[in-house]
């Protein structure tokens, strides 16, 4: 398994590019660990399948430089980068068998036969495919063949890293579920360099120790599923992460003084938003606290959804979502307080603050 260097990469299509729009992917420069599992997560159009294909060596990157383990490999071919990648459909061979189809990586590379027989029997128990050893593939189901293009990425121990662009799409939702958990527990067992591209945050959530948020072309954010929960770098990565989203409130800042609307707010540290045009705060519904005391807020709507309920207010003029537990109080003269700790500045988009 290989350390994974992006090296000031950026990536246009077309010919000439002149400014940031003409860029599919903006300014990437990230050293990604060995054995780590990242997921690459954002909305369509933002770039991840780009990335991806630049580690792997489909596209070569119109600047900057990808590095396996110190290893200049920007100019070397896919089969020379020692990977294996899963697709959104499965890539199998249909006159093999299940087993065959897995073997045929391990036995082009002149692995022993005991080796890979252990191996391959290991792979189908994991996929759920031990039955159907040696059938055709041809007969088996869209998600059987998707299992069988995830056992061939898993099969080789020899690989620098493994890449899947979102590789559950025609996976049916429980299968989706188990198979996110057997990728995980691989990983921890043996350690290998995964890159998962997604635009599903659960499935990014739960797959990775490290989850690189992509926005626009660019990076916005790399952290672990808590980090981007708790300290959202970005206002894209507050919005997208979670369910509902993030509060952004439009807010004017003064030393450590907050006003939305006709409210204002007390932090405990004066923000540094330099010249920003756009200052906003940020706050998650989970850590907006409902009660008599407080700033008032408007409730529009109550969503119950089990074990919580999902309010839905006005507050200074502005939409805001607030997580209530199932059995909590909803006041007919509401107010509201904002947990200091959770309170976000941003300034143009971006966190500003004590640990920004
Ligand atoms: P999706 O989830 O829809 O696959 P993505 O995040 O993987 O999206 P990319 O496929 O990397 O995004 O696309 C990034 C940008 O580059 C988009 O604006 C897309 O239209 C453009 N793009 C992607 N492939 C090409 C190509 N071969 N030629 C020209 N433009 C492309």
């Amino acid at each position: 398994m290989a350390r994974i260097d992006l090296d000031h990469i950026r990536h246009a299509y077309g010919p000439r590019p002149t400014s940031a729009k003409d860029y599919a992917l903006k300014e990437v420069h990230h050293e990604w660990n060995d054995g780590g599992a990242y997921a690459l997560l954002g909305p369509s159009g933002c770039g991840k399948t780009t990335l991806l294909n630049i580690i792997s060596g489909l596209v070569q990157p119109s600047e900057g430089r990808i590095l396996f383990d110190g290893v200049d490999v920007t100019h070397l071919p896919t089969e020379k980068r020692n990977i294996a990648q899963v697709f959104q459909f499965p890539v199998i061979y249909d006159t093999m068998t299940v087993y065959d189809n897995l073997a045929f990586p391990l036995r082009n590379r002149h692995v022993p036969a005991a080796e890979i027989d252990r191996r391959v029997r290991d792979i189908l128990e994991m996929i759920d495919l031990s039955h159907w050893a040696d059938r055709k593939a041809r007969g088996l189901t869209a998600d059987q063949k998707q299992k069988i293009s995830l056992g061939r990425g898993l099969v080789r121990n020899d690989v620098s890293a493994i890449l899947f662009d979102e590789p559950l799409t025609v996976i049916d939702p429980h299968m989706k579920w188990v198979l996110r958990s057997q990728l995980k527990k691989l990983h921890r067992q043996f350690g290998f360099t995964m890159v998962y591209v997604t635009h599903d945050q659960t499935e990014a959530l739960t797959f990775a120790d490290k989850v690189v948020v992509m926005y626009d072309g660019e990076i916005v954010q790399i952290g672990t599923p808590a980090e981007l929960f708790e300290r959202p770098s970005h206002t894209f990565v507050g919005y997208f992460i979670g369910s509902p989203g993030m509060n952004v409130l439009p807010a004017r800042v003064d030393g450590s003084q907050v006003t939305i609307g006709d409210q204002v707010l007390g932090l405990d540290h004066a923000p540094d938003i330099g010249s920003a045009a756009k200052v906003e705060l940020g706050i998650r519904p989970e850590f907006v606290r409902l009660g008599r005391e407080g700033m008032p807020v408007e409730i529009a709507k109550v969503e119950d959804i089990g074990r919580q309920k999902i309010v839905r207010a006005r507050f200074a003029g502005q939409p805001l979502a607030i997580v209530v537990p199932e059995d909590g109080e909803i006041p007919t003269d509401a107010r509201v307080r904002f947990d200091p700790a959770a309170i976000s500045i941003y300034a143009d988009s971006w966190r500003v603050g004590k640990e920004a």
